[in-house]
């Protein structure tokens, strides 16, 4: 007889999840819950949202368990959400974890979900419309260029509106930066007709890891606007070809954070970065405004030294394309000399581009550069490393839990 499992962890503590009241305050609506550890520590997760968009959001508490999947697979407890939460959502959060614990046994479990109430919310069977999470990067450019221009073909999404949060990027306690940063993006889609929404989170502060915890926060925002759309759309970062398992938004586990009636869908992964800049610039004032920098003090422009910045540079060299107004200055030999230290994940993607041959600009700074950086790394995986790794992808498969 095949017996049914239907709980992952039998142990009595769990991680519990309790949706607060939403509050009003200065214009702004805050919806919050607080998360308890298995150990009993709370914390506190909010967004705030200007309180002319209030119309828009859900009541349900999707929105929470989509921000706190990461923290819930970091225990050995099942979590229970005290409101109500998608059947359809949860059965997919099962798979999501699945995603994970394939690929980072050693890291993460997979647990049960349970809620108060089980049950579909924000029932608009005609609705057909996206909300798109929009940072000013190429990325976002790129997946606003190809819908409002509809060069995608049937892809074609009907972008209601696009969705700035402040507090991934852009710290939290930097106001004048995220508002100029606002400014500018919300001018940017203003060409395309697109309105911008706001929403503030302490989300990045609760949730550190955030390599791999920034989809479960972009999903959970883009949630929130439940009522008022029927999809979120998150702009793909690496190319089918070239994707990278640990990175937190991949076209394999960012739709698992759907529900029956709000789905989220990756976009653009068909298209590498050289691709999206090279249409992008048809795309004027998007492409002469692209942010890519995550290491400038001025949080809302280009550092043009950090991993990021060289490789956005290296492809507009490549491809010949004008230097974006963004960059202080184009590519040169004088900026090798000031690139600041990379990490694995740029080293990596340097060294695909180097691979590209002599298509590649300034070749013999880009093998200097990795070298350094590699021989700063050392010893970045050692065989011990990879066999205990897949050593545990192993057990992952053919150990416990069950299903
Ligand atoms: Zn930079």
């Amino acid at each position: 007889m095949i017996t049914q499992s239907t709980v992952l962890y039998k142990c009595g503590m769990r991680t519990n999840i309790y949706p607060l009241e939403p509050k009003t305050k200065d214009g702004q609506i805050e919806l919050s819950a607080e998360i308890e550890t298995p150990t009993g520590i709370r914390s506190r997760l909010w967004y705030m949202v200007p309180e002319e968009l209030g119309e828009n959001l859900t009541g349900s508490a999707e929105p929470y368990i989509i921000a706190a999947i990461f923290a819930a697979m970091s225990t050995k407890a099942n979590v229970h959400v005290h409101g109500t939460v998608s059947p359809f959502l949860i059965r997919n959060l099962m798979e999501y974890q699945a995603y994970w614990y394939a690929n980072s046994p050693a890291k993460y479990n997979r647990v049960e979900i349970t809620a108060d109430t089980e049950a579909e919310t924000d029932v608009f069977p005609d609705m057909d419309r996206s909300i798109c999470a929009f940072s000013g990067g190429l990325d976002s450019c790129f997946t606003i260029y190809r819908h409002a221009s509809g060069i995608c073909g049937r892809l074609k999404r009907n972008i209601g509106a696009a969705l700035f949060v402040h507090g991934f990027d852009i710290p939290l306690e930097d106001e004048s930066a995220f508002q100029r940063a606002y400014r500018t993006n919300q001018d940017t889609l203003k060409s395309v007709g697109i309105p911008l929404y706001t929403v503030k989170s302490n989300h990045r502060l609760l949730f550190t890891d955030w390599n791999e915890t920034h989809a479960a926060g972009i999903a959970s925002c883009l949630t929130l606007f439940k009522r008022g759309f029927s999809e979120g759309m998150i702009p793909g970062t690496y190319c089918y070809n070239d994707l990278a398992p640990l990175w937190g938004s991949n076209p394999t586990s960012d739709h698992l954070m759907s529900s029956r009636n709000f789905s989220i869908f990756h976009d653009g992964a068909i298209w590498n970065r050289g691709s999206k800049l090279y249409h992008l610039r048809e795309w004027q004032t998007a492409y002469e405004r692209i942010r890519v920098c995550y290491s400038n003090i001025q949080k809302d422009q280009n550092c043009g030294r950090c991993g990021k910045c060289l490789i956005t540079l290296l492809l507009i060299n490549m491809l010949q394309l004008p230097n974006p107004c963004s960059f202080p200055e184009p590519l040169s030999k004088e900026i090798f000399e000031e690139v600041e230290e990379l990490d694995e994940v740029h080293i990596e993607a340097l060294e695909t581009l180097l691979k590209m041959g002599s298509r590649i600009p300034y070749r013999d700074e880009l093998s200097n550069l990795i070298e350094e950086n590699r021989r700063r790394l050392k010893p970045k995986k050692s065989i011990q490393h990879e066999l205990k790794q897949t050593g545990e992808r192993i057990k992952a498969l053919f150990g416990k839990p069950p299903y």
